[in-house]
């Protein structure tokens, strides 16, 4: 299903202030005024964002009363958005942005060119980040091509909660995995990166994972733990991943 969202902004001129379009500051001297760095292309884009995931509005999100937004890069508030769409499962397609200013003149600026946004360094960086520890790894792998529930990552690797959940939420942040909650359950699923490259190293390192001796091991000490009999009740009651209900 494709969904469409608008945004709008606008923000005054003001002295003493960078001008900042889509995270990139163009020489002039008169800058915008706001609360954040008055990025108003990156805040008209993540408002559409939200909106068109059903998300609420930029101001409810990130609210310009809140001291941690003062200054703030607004691309960091946009990718924000997009992990919140990419935990909803939505992917932005394309967006289309009209600047309305009589003064400077935009077109021999590169606003907004579409590294800034889909891929940057920093993206590559917080992915090989989160890909760079052995329980992340071993997360992934458990997880598969299916959707798994918390409570089954706890038994099948002998880690705390507290630990899964960690490496989980980092695993989140970095766009690697997407959470579902289901009344007291969550259940987590490997998403597909936006960017290519990103995409490219994350495919490649699920292909090693399938043939790798101890990951293997990990997913045998995952289908005990969902299928016997024995298990501790709390398991029993969790819903099992699709592939163990198809099996079973
Ligand atoms: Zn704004």
């Amino acid at each position: 299903m494709i969904r469409v969202g608008i945004g709008y902004d606008s923000h005054r001129f003001a002295a003493g202030r960078p001008l900042v379009l889509g995270g990139v500051t163009i020489p002039h001297p008169l800058g915008l005024d706001g609360h954040s760095d008055a990025d108003a292309v990156a805040h008209a884009l993540t408002d559409a964002l939200l909106g068109a995931a059903g998300a609420g509005d930029i101001g409810r999100h990130f609210p310009d009363t809140d001291p941690r937004w003062r200054d703030a890069d607004s691309i960091g508030l946009l990718r924000q958005a997009c992990a919140l769409l990419r935990d909803r499962g939505a992917t932005p397609l394309q967006a289309d942005i009209t600047v309305i200013a009589e003064q400077p003149k935009l077109a021999r600026h590169a606003v907004l060119p579409s590294t800034s946004v889909a891929a940057t360094i920093q993206d590559i960086e917080r992915l090989l980040q989160a890909l760079g520890d052995r329980t992340r790894l071993r997360l992934l792998n458990l997880i598969g091509d299916d959707e798994i529930c918390v409570c089954f990552f706890v038994e099948a690797l002998g880690e705390s909660q507290p630990k899964i959940s960690r490496h989980l939420a980092s695993l989140r942040r970095a766009g690697l995995v997407t959470a579902r909650r289901d009344g007291k359950w969550i259940h987590y699923r490997v998403a597909q990166p936006v960017d290519a490259v990103a995409a490219e190293v994350l495919n490649g390192l699920r292909t090693w994972m399938r043939r790798d001796p101890e990951m293997r091991r990990d997913r045998e000490r995952l289908v005990a733990a969902c299928c016997a009999p024995d298990a501790p009740v709390q398991l029993r009651l969790a819903p099992k991943p699709s592939r163990f209900v198809e099996a079973s």
